[in-house]
């Protein structure tokens, strides 16, 4: 590929060998670390963060396209929190068959009931894209989907830049190691949450992540906590198992975990059914959403990302109501949108499921799940929806255009994989970084970008699940 790495560089295998062996050890030295399966909750072995040996090359347009269409992304996402009505609406017929979605909107409900007790918002969020292959061969940016709720990555996203800087040195390719852009989210991530500690006020207080109980990416975190304790903001690791135990709220509804007092909540768990193992965690996400703590994300916002808000979203004329005056935002936010279909109850429905019957290969039919590996492609889409018990099981899912990345061959370097070329596939995130204090933006910025490779074997999963590798963009 002309833009790439030339063929006689990817077809050395004596070179290809010499520069995997440079690569992870330049991770390891880097701290693109990640615990091992094995002993998840233990740092006394570790090993790299699966990445590709190059970087792949992207179009500079489509990037910047990306980045610049963040900020507006922060938000319509914010826009969609404070939009009690719009929620209730797009949320409607997912809940009468999602347990998981119908048990959040529930605590929305009722802290809309009691009133928000805090008025500053932080937002971190992540939106994906992948680059759609037109007829004649450029690329057009499609959201994949928008993450406002634990967004990882941004840790180890600032360490792997100077890795494939490295092994393309090692490989002579100067003047490609010299295009690998900086990147930092962690820092762009923690100038947000530093922000929101800041407004509430209390240098005691501390920013809270609230982890999972198996903690492989414990690294990535990592890096955020160590941002923030450079700025001296205190921050400690808890469980939701620690907010049942020693959770409480003051008469203020002050926030104390471990006698400790939190000023935010940084969610890293708490997005996927199986997070929430009894009733008491349930109770202990409540407790924290009525808080006065900062909420990252608060729980509107964790809806403003369902993919049945993206897919309502897609629908004519509703981003016009988010943006009434804006017609060039909404045209700029509009451009990334992928073909998105209702699966409601009703004619518009019905007929999105025989779109899907009658070419099920052109599309991906999505539950309102997170973290990789729900999405049900080609004819097991046919399965699905032909047996559904109830006709209304349907509307716990969207259906969405399949996207057809270029290809590009890579080496993914995962551990104790053989060391071989890969046809691959690409999706580039933007990280967003907000913070509002009751009307007023105090910030709204893009903060950095991710990339990340996947054997095109595979039609989904990300990196946490095993499937998909971290890597650079090679802009041309
Ligand atoms: P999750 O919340 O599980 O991350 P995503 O919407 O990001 O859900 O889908 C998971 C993966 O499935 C993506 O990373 C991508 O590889 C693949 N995928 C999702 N939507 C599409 C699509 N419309 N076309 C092609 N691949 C897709
Ligand atoms: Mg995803």
């Amino acid at each position: 590929m002309a833009q790439g790495i030339p063929d006689e560089v990817m077809m050395n295998t004596a070179l290809i060998k010499e520069l995997a062996e440079v690569a992870k050890d330049a991770a390891l030295q880097q701290g693109v670390l990640m615990r091992i399966k094995e002993t998840p909750n233990s740092s006394e072995l570790v090993t790299y963060t699966s990445f590709t040996l190059f970087p792949t090359p992207v179009p500079k347009d489509v990037f910047h396209q990306a980045l610049a269409v963040q900020t507006h992304y922060n938000t319509l996402v914010d826009k969609i929190s404070q939009d009690a009505d719009f929620l209730q609406e797009a949320l409607a017929s997912t809940i009468a068959v999602d347990d998981f979605t119908a048990r959040l909107f529930k605590i929305h409900q009722q802290i809309l009931k009691e009133g928000r007790s805090q008025s500053i918002v932080l937002g971190l969020n992540r939106s994906d894209y992948m680059l759609d292959q037109r007829e004649d061969g450029t690329s057009s940016l499609k959201q994949i989907e928008i993450n406002t709720f634990a967004a990882s990555f941004g840790g180890l996203a600032s360490r792997t830049p100077d890795v494939h800087r490295q092994i393309l040195k090692v490989a002579g390719r100067l003047e490609e190691s010299q295009r690998i852009l900086d990147n930092n989210p962690a820092a762009g991530l923690v100038g947000a949450i530093a922000k929101a500690w800041e407004l509430y006020g209390s240098e005691r207080a501390i920013v809270m992540f609230l982890v999972e109980d198996t903690q492989r990416n414990i690294f990535d975190q990592r890096c955020i906590e160590y941002e923030l304790w450079k700025r001296n903001i205190p921050t400690r690791r808890k469980g939701f198992g620690d907010v049942v135990k020693t959770g409480k709220l003051d008469q203020d509804k002050r926030l104390f975990v471990d006698d400790l007092e939190v000023a935010v909540v940084y969610f890293r768990n708490g997005y996927m059914p199986q997070n929430y193992i009894s009733e008491q965690y349930w109770d202990a996400r409540l407790l924290m959403e009525r808080s006065l703590a900062a909420k990252c994300p608060d729980i509107s916002t964790h809806l403003a990302g369902t993919k049945k808000v993206q897919q309502v979203l897609a629908k004519p004329g509703v981003l016009e109501k988010f943006f009434p005056d804006q017609p060039q935002v909404v045209g700029q936010i509009r451009a990334t949108f992928a073909g998105l279909y209702t699966l409601d109850m009703g004619p518009e429905g019905d007929k999105t499921v025989a779109m899907a019957l009658a070419a099920p290969d052109r599309f991906v039919l999505k539950p309102q799940r997170e973290g990789g590996g729900n999405n049900i492609y080609g004819s097991e889409i046919c399965k699905v929806l032909e047996e559904m018990k109830e006709p209304t099981e349907r509307t716990a899912y969207i259906l969405m255009d399949k996207i057809h990345p270029t290809p590009s061959k890579n080496y993914l370097l995962k551990r104790d994989a053989p060391l071989q070329i890969s046809n691959c596939l690409c999706e580039l995130g933007a990280y967003g970084a907000y913070v509002r204090r009751g009307e007023d933006m105090v910030m709204n910025e893009c903060v950095g970008h991710l990339l990340r490779t996947k054997s095109s074997e595979h039609a989904d999963g990300g990196v946490a699940v095993g499937v998909a590798v971290l890597d650079n963009p090679l802009l041309f």
